[in-house]
């Protein structure tokens, strides 16, 4: 099954709808790092013809760029990479800073990382409010108009923060949380996103593992696991989700023929001009990609799903425990 792709303004290159997110690879907040592993598969995602990759300076403070520059070298222009700017950790803490000098640097710093001298997407991890729009927005122009980075986005804007942001620079893409679990976005970002004509990328597609299918109610997380921290993953919370992602495996099957993680993956591919950005750091978790591609899901489907979360998830609860603090 061939993968679908689609443009983002600014980048002349048909774009895999499934992009690697590479958070994980950085370690930090996910217990650890192989880097042997992750670079395998990096190079496994482009030889599936995943050609987007989606990072941040944060992941792993460095680390994930880094692997990244080292797995492109001489295949670097084959790939679309999207890093982001505007956090900053001295001690160790991310916190935002999304003023004009502090992204100057950081574009400098990924750029070498990354082993390139252009950054395909580039993109304001989170909004600083103690910084104007203005400000970010025309930093973010001038490096398009230096050659810098190719398209701008942002990442967890609101719609008024991007109306605002968007006088100054032309967006092409909005990155916010989008999963079958998450779904705050459907009343106004993805609608905004349509009107507009962004892409969307949507992180945590597969809601950070759960609707992997893999989990179960002994799974626990070690070190500084993020989801240590996640009140989805604690009672009695943890219960109603893993019978959903039950229900939904159960039903993905019957009816398609699929895995809940297709289902997931083609959920979020159905809701619009998304990417999935589906969040992997070995090779094999990324086999069976293609189970995504070539069908879609019908309306009748869509009720049938929604439905299934209806009657499991009784204690709904969004992402927003992952908001990082201001300076
Ligand atoms: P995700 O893609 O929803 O899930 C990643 C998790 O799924 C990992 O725990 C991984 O397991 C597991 N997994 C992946 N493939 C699997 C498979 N085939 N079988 C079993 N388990 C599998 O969550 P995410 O990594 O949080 O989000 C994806 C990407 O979105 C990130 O990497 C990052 O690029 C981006 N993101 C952006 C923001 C932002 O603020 N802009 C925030 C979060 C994420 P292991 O733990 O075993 O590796």
């Amino acid at each position: 099954m061939s993968i679908e792709t689609l443009r983002i303004a600014g980048i002349d290159k048909p774009i895999s709808r499934i992009a690697l997110g590479t958070w994980s690879m950085g370690g930090h907040l996910w217990g650890g790092a192989d880097n042997e592993q992750s670079t395998r598969t990096l190079r496994q995602a482009l030889l599936s013809g995943i050609n987007l990759i989606d990072t941040a300076p944060v992941y792993g403070f460095g680390l994930s760029e880094e692997l990244i520059g080292q797995a492109l070298r001489g295949v670097r222009h084959s790939a679309v990479i999207a890093t982001k700017a505007g956090l900053q950790w001295d001690d160790g803490t991310p916190r935002r800073n999304a003023t004009a000098q502090r992204i100057r640097k950081e574009v400098e710093d990924s750029l070498q990382r990354l082993e390139t001298d252009y950054i395909d997407l580039y993109q304001v991890h989170w909004p600083d409010p103690l910084v104007a729009q203005e400000e970010t927005a025309d930093t973010l122009e001038r490096l398009r108009r230096e050659g810098k980075i190719l398209a701008v986005g942002v990442s967890n804007y609101s719609c008024a923060q991007m109306d605002d942001f968007s006088r100054h620079t032309a967006l092409a893409t909005v990155q916010p949380p989008y999963n079958l679990f998450e779904r705050a976005i459907d009343s106004n970002i993805l609608q905004y996103a349509k009107r507009h004509s962004l892409v969307v990328l949507a992180y945590g597609p597969l809601c950070r593992g759960l609707l992997t299918g893999s989990m179960h109610s002994a799974t626990r997380f070690a070190g500084d696991d993020v989801r240590g921290l996640d009140p989805k993953f604690k009672a009695p919370r943890f219960e109603q989700y893993l019978a959903a992602v039950a229900a939904l495996d159960i039903y993905a099957r019957e009816c398609h023929g699929k895995s809940v993680l297709a289902l997931a993956l083609r959920w979020v591919l159905d809701q619009g001009p998304t990417i999935a950005l589906w969040g992997a750091r070995r090779p094999e978790q990324l086999r069976g990609y293609e189970e995504a591609f070539g069908w879609k899901l019908s309306a009748d489907d869509l009720t049938h799903i929604d439905r299934i979360l209806a009657s499991t998830i009784k204690d709904p609860i969004g992402p927003e425990f992952m908001a990082p603090p201001k300076r």
